[in-house]
């Protein structure tokens, strides 16, 4: 499909390039004939025409002089026709690798599409595939008892809560792709969000018996209170879920110069530095988060989290050091 959109683009240059040099050439051609006419008529004028500039009437001139003009004629057509293949060639070149130039950003984001999509998909069977399996074998087990049946359904609510979740995640995640621009935005206090998004996670730390140390100074900021509260509600859920218990979270809010500087540090499992480079790509997830700990997630909270800094010109930042734990910090403009 780009090889012939990029084809497509490559002539639409090459026709612009092919305008433009006729453009050019055909008054470069009636220029030189001309000059020319002007200089033959000054040998064989009166002293009183040569400063004549108007075209001069064929029939003036002798019949040397019509048989040379003429050869001079075709020898400068034949000479511009040359320059402008030669233009012609090496603008299909030059476009043909500007074309490429310009449609691999495109071709970039639409398999970033087919793979989110892919991914979107096999992360929906999955559960899907679970559902459907147990309800036939139930629907095939002639002796289905109440009790059965209800572990059935109970185990078909949690799958159902997985992809409820997912597509929760799906649609965050699209709104802020899609419509970053759209977010209605307020002056803020960073320190209120904080608090807020630790509200959010204290059931979680308190089951972990994790202490949240806050250090937050007043500051304010032009942004959006729910999504500003997203954010940070990702980075502390994940310094939970990543730490061990009995351990303790730090957050902290500071300015420095024009930004705001929010850190989330944990002391938990941390992040490998092979790793790093893709935690913010939409459905990864280490080896350590899938195998290990086995904790819930589906590869997605950092990738909205990013996105949301992205609606602000910010950035996200991470610092890991595997069993030392993991600092985000995060960077907005004041
Ligand atoms: P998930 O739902 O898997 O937590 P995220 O997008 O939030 O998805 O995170 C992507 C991956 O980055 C996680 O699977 C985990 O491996 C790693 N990660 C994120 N935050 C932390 C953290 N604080 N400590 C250790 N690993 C983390």
């Amino acid at each position: 499909m780009f090889k012939s959109a990029r084809i497509k683009l490559t002539a639409w240059y090459v026709a612009i390039i092919i305008v433009i040099s006729l453009i050019l050439s055909l008054p470069a051609y009636r220029i030189t004939v001309l000059e020319l006419e002007r200089r033959v008529r000054r040998e064989v004028q009166t002293p009183n025409t040569v400063f004549d500039l108007r075209p001069m009437p064929f029939n003036s001139f002798t019949q040397i002089d019509k048989q040379v003009i003429k050869e001079i004629k075709e020898k400068v057509a034949v000479q511009l026709l040359l320059i402008n293949l030669c233009i012609v060639t090496g603008s299909a070149f030059i476009a043909y690798f500007l074309a490429g130039k310009t449609l691999a950003p495109i071709e970039e984001m639409m398999e970033d599409q087919k793979r989110f999509t892919a991914d979107a998909s096999h992360e929906l069977r999955t559960p899907l595939t679970a559902i459907k399996t147990e309800i036939e074998v139930s629907l095939r087990d002639k002796k289905l008892d109440l009790s059965t049946a209800k572990k059935l359904l109970t185990s078909n609510l949690e799958e159902v809560n997985k992809m409820q979740t997912l597509s929760n995640y799906l649609l965050t995640l699209s709104r802020y792709e899609i419509q970053s621009t759209g977010l209605s935005k307020d002056k803020v206090n960073l320190k209120e969000v904080i608090k807020m998004a630790v509200k959010k996670v204290k059931i979680l730390a308190q089951n972990k018996k994790i202490e949240i140390v806050e250090d937050l100074d007043p500051l304010f900021i032009n942004g959006n209170f729910p999504n500003l509260t997203e954010l940070f509600t990702i980075l502390l859920d994940n310094a939970i879920k990543y730490s061990n218990k009995n351990s303790q979270i730090e957050v902290s809010v500071k300015k420095s110069g024009n930004y705001a500087k929010i850190e989330v540090r944990d002391y938990g499992i941390g992040i490998k530095a092979a790793d790093l480079p893709y935690i913010f790509n939409r459905f990864y997830r280490t080896d350590s988060s899938r195998n290990k700990t086995k904790t819930d997630g589906y590869g997605l909270g950092l990738a909205i989290a990013k996105s949301i800094v992205e609606t602000y010109q910010g950035k996200i930042e991470v610092k890991s050091v595997v069993s030392r734990g993991s600092t985000f910090k995060v960077s907005l403009p004041v």
